[in-house]
C-alpha cells in the first residue's frame, strides 16, 4: 500500500518518521522547512512563533517511537522539566525549533521524500501543484486551517475559543531568570485577560497577552511602540523584558481568532467522509491553546494511527476498517478535551465579562484545579489531568470539593497588575503618544 501525508507539522512529521522506520511512505508541504538565516515564515501556521510550551506526553511519544529527536531538541538547548517522581511535565522550546528538529529528523529518515507543493486529494491519490502522485492511503495532517477533505465542520463541533494572541519572542542576555510562577516561566491570569512569559531553547522565551478579542483598543497591541510599554507596566513581565535583560528576536506577531474543532473522520452514515483519507492531529481537533495541549493531541493521534498500521499486511488493509477504528479512539481519547475546553471557555469568557463563578453548572477545569490552593484534595484527584496522564472525566470526583470551596465564598486571588479595561486605557494612551 502507498501511504502518502500531507502536511508536514508535527503530526504529519511523526507519521512520517514513524511510518518510514516501519518501511513507507512520503510526505507533502505546501511551504519549504526553515531558511538557513532569518525567520522562518510559514504561511499556514499561523502560530509557529507563538508562545508554545509541549506537555509531558509529547516527550512520552518522542521517547516511544523517536527517541533521536529528543537528543536532537537536547542539542538545541530544549530543556526537559521533570517533577519530583522523575515525570517529564514540559518540554521548553520554541515550536518553530521544535518542527525544524523534527523535519530535519525526517529528511534523515530513509523512506521519508518531502515534497513541496499545494496537495489536493483525487481519486487516484493526490495532486501535487499539478502532478498526479498515486496513493492509497492519504493521511491528512494539514493542520487546523487544512482544506484537504474539503470537509466543512458538523454544526456544533466548531466553537470560538475567546482567546486571540499577541506574542513576541526574545534572547536573555546572560544566565538567570526573571520571576516564574512555575518551571515553564510565569503566567498571570488577570482581570479580564492572562500574561505569560513562556521559557523556550538556547534561552530564548515568548511574551505573550491573550485577550477575548472583543476590545479594538487591544489590538493595538500588534504595534511594537505599543506593545514594548504595555508589557513593562505589567510589573512581573516588564522583568523580563528590560532593558539590558534580554532582546527581542522577533517582529510583534498578532494572531488571529481561535477555534475549538472536533471533525471526525465518519459521515452521520458511519462511513468515511472521504474514502481513502484519514485525518490526524488538529485536522481532527483543535482546543485553545492556553491549555498547551495542542500538540500533545496531534502526537497521541498521530501514535495511534502508526499503531493502526503497524504490523499489518499492508496489500490487504482494510482502510475504511482504520478509519473507523482511528475515529472510535478519537471519539473516547481526544473529544472529551474538545468538551472539556469548550466548557472551561465558556465559563472563562464569562468571568472576563465580569461575571461571578457561575455555581450552577459543574465548575470548569480551571476552577476545579484552582481550588487545590484550599482543599489538598483537589490536587490530589485532578494531578493526573493536569499532567494528561488521564482524561477530562477525573474531574468528576474533585467537582464537589471544589464546589464547596466556591461555594464558601473563596475565588482564587488576582496577582498584581492592570485589569484588561486598564491595559486598553494603556494602549490607548500610548497609540495616541506614539501617533
Ligand atoms: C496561538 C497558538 C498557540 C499554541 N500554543 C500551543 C502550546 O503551547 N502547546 C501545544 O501543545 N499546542 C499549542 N498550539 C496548538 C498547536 O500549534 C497545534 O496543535 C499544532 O500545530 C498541530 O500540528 P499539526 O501537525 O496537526 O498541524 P500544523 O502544525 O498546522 O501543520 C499543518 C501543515 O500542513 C501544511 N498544509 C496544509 N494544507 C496543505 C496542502 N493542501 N498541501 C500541502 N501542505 C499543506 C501546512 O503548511 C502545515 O505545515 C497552539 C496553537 C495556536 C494557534
Amino acid at each position: 500500500m502507498r501511504i502518502a501525508i500531507i502536511g508536514a507539522g508535527p503530526s504529519g512529521l511523526y507519521c512520517a518518521i514513524a511510518l518510514a522506520r516501519r518501511g513507507h511512505d512520503m510526505l507533502v508541504d505546501r511551504e519549504p522547512g526553515p531558511p538557513p538565516h532569518g525567520l522562518w515564515r510559514r504561511g499556514g501556521v499561523m502560530q509557529l512563533h507563538h508562545a508554545h510550551t509541549f506537555r509531558g506526553p509529547v516527550v512520552g511519544a518522542l521517547r516511544a517511537e523517536m527517541p533521536d529527536v529528543l537528543d536532537d531538541l537536547a542539542m538545541r538547548r530544549a530543556g526537559i522539566v521533570y517533577d519530583g517522581d522523575g515525570r517529564a511535565i514540559a518540554l521548553l522550546c520554541r515550536r518553530a525549533t521544535f518542527d525544524a528538529v523534527l523535519r530535519q529528523r525526517a529528511e534523515r529518515t530513509a523512506g521519508v521524500s518531502i515534497r513541496t507543493g499545494y496537495a489536493a486529494h483525487t481519486q487516484a491519490g493526490l495532486r501535487i501543484d499539478g502532478s498526479s502522485v498515486a496513493a492509497d492511503l492519504v493521511i491528512d495532517a494539514t493542520g487546523r486551517s487544512g482544506r484537504l477533505t474539503g470537509r466543512t465542520s458538523r454544526p456544533g463541533a466548531v466553537v470560538d475559543c475567546g482567546a486571540v494572541y499577541v506574542t513576541r519572542q526574545y534572547r536573555l542576555r546572560g544566565p538567570g531568570l526573571p520571576p516564574t510562577n512555575s518551571p515553564i516561566g510565569l503566567s498571570l491570569s488577570l482581570d479580564g485577560y492572562v500574561a505569560i512569559a513562556f521559557i523556550h531553547d538556547d534561552r530564548t522565551f515568548s511574551v505573550t497577552l491573550i485577550h477575548d478579542g472583543s476590545d479594538p483598543l487591544l489590538r493595538q497591541l500588534r504595534h511594537e511602540a505599543v506593545f514594548e510599554p504595555v508589557i513593562a507596566a505589567i510589573a512581573q513581565l516588564g522583568e523580563w523584558t528590560a532593558p539590558g535583560r534580554s532582546d527581542p528576536i522577533t517582529p510583534v506577531l498578532a494572531g488571529g481568532r481561535l477555534y475549538n474543532g472536533y471533525r471526525g473522520q465518519l459521515d452521520d452514515a458511519g462511513r468515511p467522509v472521504v474514502p481513502g483519507v484519514i485525518s490526524v492531529g488538529d485536522a481532527v481537533c483543535t482546543t485553545t491553546p492556553l491549555a498547551g495541549r495542542g500538540v500533545t493531541l496531534a502526537l497521541w493521534q498521530a501514535r495511534e494511527l502508526v499503531r493502526g498500521i503497524d504490523g499489518k499486511d499492508l496489500s490487504r488493509i482494510d482502510i475504511e476498517d482504520l478509519a473507523g477504528n482511528f475515529d472510535a479512539w478519537c471519539r473516547a481519547a481526544i473529544k472529551p478535551w474538545f468538551v472539556d475546553q469548550v466548557h472551561a471557555d465558556r465559563h472563562r469568557l464569562r468571568r472576563w465579562a465580569g461575571h461571578d463563578v457561575d455555581l450552577s453548572e459543574p465548575l470548569p477545569s480551571d476552577l476545579i484545579a484552582a481550588s487545590a490552593e484550599v482543599d489538598r484534595r483537589v490536587g490530589a484527584l485532578i494531578g493526573p489531568y493536569l499532567r494528561m496522564d488521564a482524561g477530562p472525566h477525573v474531574l468528576a470526583a474533585a467537582e464537589p470539593l471544589a464546589r464547596a470551596v466556591f461555594a464558601t465564598g473563596w475565588r482564587p486571588a488576582l496577582p498584581d497588575g492592570p485589569s484588561r479595561d486598564e491595559l486598553a486605557a494603556l494602549c490607548q494612551s500610548v497609540s495616541a503618544r506614539t501617533a
